[in-house]
């Protein structure tokens, strides 16, 4: 059976209108040339509306059956494996990969339509060092000689610390890897994008002081750890009085840390509490209400102890948080949770 002609541009539309850029008819162009009958396709939340319409566009421009993954998707390390055995190709939209991944996915990712230049201009104000650091995600990366060229402008030095491990490009961070921005000799960082968490990692994994321009509101600001720090210090004290902990494995491939979750086993046990190994895949907290634990430990995402941690009815620590609880790790040597 013949196969429609590429019309370029044409998906490309579909996901300009959520206001991000992803180079769809580089998929379009693979599934043709490989002449592939069978794709799959995850997105993260933000996008996920947008699977509908992209999966429509990629079986009429392809010829393809599109199968659309249901699940929710936090990041790259979180393909979907069991759909992965199900298509000749799975494309993976909003993430870029990371060090090591499984095979036939295509990263697709997705890159913010916004114009940082306001933001940073608004940062340079709030900026007090010569040379900073400067750090954002991936979907502000394309945007990053713009913001070089603020600074310049502002006669202050951007410096980008390297790409490598877990982290794909100069200057990128994620939410369990910080090696761009610890990597480099500054006194203050720039964090180009939306949200706390981000800033938050930069100024607990380096101790230096952060500014956060946000390139979608033009709001700047500068991050001020304590208060996550006041509530871990209390999180810790509230699972101190617990026996029996729960140490979570996650099934995703790019968060399972078998052997971390072994040790904080072991370390628990050496100081005489009872402790279980569960693995499960999204951890969410009705899954924990059965299980009869007091307190847990999660080596999966950063983010499920630090971000979620109101969600759920015991306190969860990540590994370096139980360190310090069982006395291994002074409080003073308080570490963000990262991934090599
Ligand atoms: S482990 Fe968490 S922070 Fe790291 S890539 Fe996955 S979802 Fe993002």
């Amino acid at each position: 059976m013949g196969r429609a002609p590429l019309t370029v541009g044409s998906s490309r539309d579909i996901t300009r209108e959520l206001g991000y850029d992803i180079d769809l008819d580089r998929a379009v162009e693979l599934i043709r040339k490989s002449n592939l009958l069978r794709v799959g396709l995850q997105a993260p939340e933000g996008l996920k509306r947008a699977t509908v319409a992209i999966a429509r566009q990629i079986a009429k421009e392809t010829g393809s059956e599109v199968i659309i993954s249901g699940d929710p998707c936090y990041g790259a390390c979180d393909v979907d494996l069991k759909l992965c055995e199900e298509v000749d190709l799975m494309l993976h939209l909003g993430h870029a990969e990371l060090n090591e991944g499984p095979e036939k996915v295509l990263f697709l990712e997705a890159r913010m339509r916004d114009d940082p230049r306001l933001a940073v201009e608004k940062a340079t104000l709030l900026l007090t060092a010569e040379r900073v650091g400067v750090t954002t995600t991936i979907q502000h990366l394309h945007k990053l000689a713009q913001v070089m060229e603020v600074l310049r402008e502002h006669r202050i030095e951007g410096v980008l610390g390297p790409a490598g491990g877990r982290v794909k490009y100069a200057g990128q961070v994620l939410g369990c890897c910080y090696s761009s921005a610890k990597a480099i000799e500054v006194s203050e960082y720039l964090f180009i994008g939306t949200g706390q968490f981000h800033p938050l990692g930069i100024a607990l994994a380096t101790g230096k002081r952060v500014v956060v321009a946000d390139p979608v509101t033009c709001n700047v600001s500068e991050i001020d750890p304590d208060p996550l720090l006041r509530r871990r210090f209390g999180t810790i004290v509230r699972a101190s009085k617990a026996n029996r902990f729960a140490v979570l494995i996650s099934k995703k491939h790019g968060q399972k840390r078998v052997d971390l979750a072994r040790r904080i086993k072991n370390l628990g046990e050496a100081n005489g509490k009872e402790m279980f190994l569960i693995y499960l895949d999204n951890i969410e907290p009705d899954r924990l209400i059965n299980l009869g634990i007091e307190a847990a430990v999660s080596t999966a995402c950063p983010r499920v102890a630090l971000d979620d941690a109101a969600k759920y009815k015991i306190p969860i620590l990540t590994p370096p948080e139980f360190e310090v609880l069982v006395g291994e790790r002074p409080w003073e040597k308080y570490a963000f949770d990262e991934m090599e």
